[in-house]
């Protein structure tokens, strides 16, 4: 073997390994990345909503003399169920896969907005995107009321599209065959934790970011058209501000404690319990809930479900005893494949019968 292959073969090793150890270390110091959901704050944020709740609840079964069964979301059972397990070694696995999948299929806001005919929109969309610089525009003038209203309306809009486009992918996944194959790895988790969040295919991942990256894009051409040049978002925590602000309590989606806002402001707002309801497999939960913070697309799709103040009794999962096969990571990352393309082949054998 000459030097040179030998060189070469070294080179490979040495940036393999630079890449996995990299890519590991930011995944265990999620709760310093502030573009992860695990950023200390939502922690800190999700852990005093879920004591407060815990404790509120506690007080009620004594004063009616019944049992809470508290003890649940800290027990050995829910953190090292098999299904949790799964999830880490999903979150682990998918930090290593995702930037070689998602970062050459995923451009920026700003390169969607310039591929649609407006390179104008640049600064704004880019830095109204959902990764936020934190920075404060200067294109705004601070002290001038009309900008500042200006700036409100802006945050408001991209949220709402943000939201919007978030809702249309999750219904994308849960309406179309071939697209459900993907997202049912993320329905066979039996028990609910922070990190089941990050149980998902890159696919699913890939089209739940396309989603709002097209319907944000779109706002943002129209907005920066009709108010003759780019607006910033308000920010917190180096996020865009609306954003950060359902991150505090976005941890309790994927969790065992019941937090609901109950019938009248869960008409409106989904809360951490829409979306426990969300991963249920009984007939009367089956594709409910999908928006993740207005509830007002569920209510047009017909798919809204809300949740009472009292915790309701449901099974997780997909209901047909295929779980715990999807705890496994070659099943959990092939078989969506084999799903996917017996679904296209039926569709397309399907297709001159149905002509
Ligand atoms: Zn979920
Ligand atoms: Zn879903």
């Amino acid at each position: 073997m000459s030097e040179n292959v030998i060189d070469l073969l070294t080179q490979w090793a040495y940036q393999g390994v630079y890449y996995i150890v990299y890519h590991l270390t930011v995944a265990l110091t999620a709760l310093i990345q502030r573009s992860s959901w695990l950023y200390w704050p939502y922690v800190v944020s999700s852990l005093l909503i879920a004591a407060a709740v815990l404790t509120w609840r506690s007080r009620v079964a004594t004063r009616r003399g019944a049992d809470a069964d508290l003890a649940r979301p800290l027990s050995r059972a829910l953190w090292w169920h098999r299904s949790a397990r799964a999830d880490y070694a999903l979150y682990l696995a998918n930090a290593l896969i995702l930037p070689l999948v998602l970062t050459p299929l995923l451009p920026s806001i700003g390169t969607v907005c310039a591929a649609l005919g407006s390179p104008d929109c640049l600064s704004g969309a880019t830095s109204a995107g959902m990764q936020a610089s934190g920075a404060v525009g200067a294109s705004v003038a601070i002290n001038d009321a009309a900008a500042i209203a200006l700036r409100i309306i802006w945050t408001l809009l991209f949220f709402i599209a943000l939201d919007f486009g978030r809702f249309l992918a999750h219904c994308l996944l849960h309406d179309c065959p071939a697209l459900w194959a993907f997202h049912r790895l993320h329905h066979s988790a039996q028990v609910l934790t922070p990190i089941t969040a990050f149980r998902a295919h890159p696919v699913e991942l890939l089209i739940m970011a396309w989603g709002p990256l097209a319907s944000t894009a779109v706002v943002t051409l129209i907005f920066n058209r009709l108010s003759g040049h780019p607006v910033e978002s308000f920010t917190f925590l180096g996020l865009h501000l609306l954003l950060a602000l359902t991150n505090l309590i976005d941890n309790l989606r994927h969790s065992s404690v019941w937090v609901s806002y109950g019938k009248r402001v869960g008409r409106w707002l989904i809360s951490p319990a829409h979306h426990q309801l969300h991963h249920s497999c009984e007939p009367r939960h089956m594709g409910c809930n999908r928006g993740f913070t207005l509830a007002l697309w569920d209510r047009l799709y017909g798919t809204l479900y809300i949740p009472g103040i009292e915790p309701e009794s449901f099974r997780l999962g997909l209901g047909d005893g295929s779980e715990p096969a999807w705890h496994r990571l070659t099943h959990a990352y092939l078989q969506p494949f084999r799903e996917c393309l017996s679904c296209l082949v039926a569709w397309v054998r399907g297709r001159p019968r149905n002509a």
